[in-house]
């Protein structure tokens, strides 16, 4: 309860009677807005009444060569993008947060191993599973990370610890291996996380490479088949709130300790309850140069552009100018949704509280 500052002993009986009657005035007030949704949050900034709750999810923009996608696996990986949105979407439908959505979603991802992220991560040069993760809530812009990790079963929910229990942003290597012990979050033994297509991937890029000089990390790098699956997700829930999370296992072959675009808050992962949420997939080196997320956002609050402009501009100009070769899932306050790619596809897939929902890979 509150009470008059150390000055209330001063003040009359009568008027200290006036007092109390005067906060619970205010108190009522206060309550009241809260009940209407018109209480500030986190950045500041009003929340805005929304048509209610949008999720959008990505599986990662090194989609298969044209004409190599059988129907059986373009329905098991859009199977798994569907699991993943009912996970996300039944949390939003109890008036869950995007944040707790989000993580939902991506620890379905993870799981399976269609996917580059958590179990099916793809192996660095040595043959090591090197994940990353982030989460960030558009509510005072909380954040979370981890790169470099080996044993949290999802790396989702490391991100999700660290936001939540320390007061650090980003946690990398054996000290994020660490405190995933210490938080005592589900690990796994690395051979949970290497599958067997991935470790043949890896066999004949070890191949090549002894075959062919110039074949280095990056020979498997530039390759967009390589970089498939990496996933996020990103979610504006019933109370107005926006979240955004990716993880991955980077590139294919990458030097041990390399760390991509996207566990890195603003070049793979951001939100902010002003503009909007975007989680990013592509060739991290370039993302991370062209601050891709924080782009977006920042063409939204300085330029007044709308989501789909700033999302365009970002992913089809200013990253093809720069030569790097991705696509973006974003959503803003009002629930507006981009999802611009610009090489061959990107797996995808959206869920709203109307019940409009949808997969794709390449155009559909
Ligand atoms: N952006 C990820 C990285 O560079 C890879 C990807 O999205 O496919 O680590």
């Amino acid at each position: 309860m509150l009470t008059p500052s150390r000055h209330s002993n001063a003040i009359p009986v009568s008027g200290r009677s006036h007092w109390n009657q005067a906060l619970l005035c205010v108190a009522g007030l206060v309550l009241l807005a809260g009940l209407l949704g018109c209480t500030t949050r986190g950045t500041g900034s009003k929340s805005t009444p929304t048509l209610g709750f949008v999720l959008v999810i990505h599986g990662g923009s090194g989609v298969p060569d044209r004409g190599t996608l059988t129907p059986e696996h373009d329905a098991e990986l859009r199977a798994a993008l569907n699991l993943a949105l009912q996970a996300g979407e039944r949390i939003l439908r109890t008036n869950g947060t995007s944040s707790a959505a989000v993580v939902a979603a991506i620890t379905v991802l993870e799981d399976s191993p269609l996917f580059n992220a958590g179990r099916g991560a793809v192996l660095n040069r040595d043959g090591v599973v090197e994940m990353d993760a982030a989460l960030m809530e558009g509510a005072g812009r909380r954040a979370g990370a981890v790169a470099g990790i080996h044993t949290a079963r999802n790396p989702i929910e490391a991100a999700r610890a660290v936001m939540e229990h320390t007061p650090h942003v980003l946690l990398v290597g054996s000290g994020a291996d660490a405190f995933v012990a210490e938080q005592k979050l589900r690990v796994e033994p690395p051979n949970y996380f290497i599958t067997e297509p991935r470790r043949r991937e890896w066999e004949q890029w070890r191949r090549e490479k002894g075959l062919r000089s110039d074949a280095g990390p990056e020979g498997l790098h530039n390759r967009s088949r390589n970089r498939l699956g990496t996933v996020g997700a990103v979610a504006l829930d019933r109370h107005g709130n926006l979240a955004a999370g990716t993880s991955t296992g980077g590139l294919g072959g990458k030097r041990p300790g390399r760390v991509g675009d996207s566990p890195l808050i603003g070049a793979g992962t951001y939100a902010d309850n002003d503009t909007c949420a975007v989680s990013a997939t592509g060739h991290g080196e370039f993302f991370i140069r062209a601050m891709v997320a924080h782009d977006i956002a920042a063409l939204m609050a300085y330029r007044g552009l709308s989501l789909e402009s700033a999302a365009e501009l970002v992913v089809r100009r200013k990253l093809v100018d720069f030569g790097g070769e991705g696509g973006v899932i974003a959503v803003d306050r009002k629930g507006n949704v981009a999802m611009p790619y610009n090489g061959d596809g990107m797996h995808r897939g959206m869920v709203r509280e109307n019940g409009e929902r949808s997969t794709a890979i390449y155009e559909k």
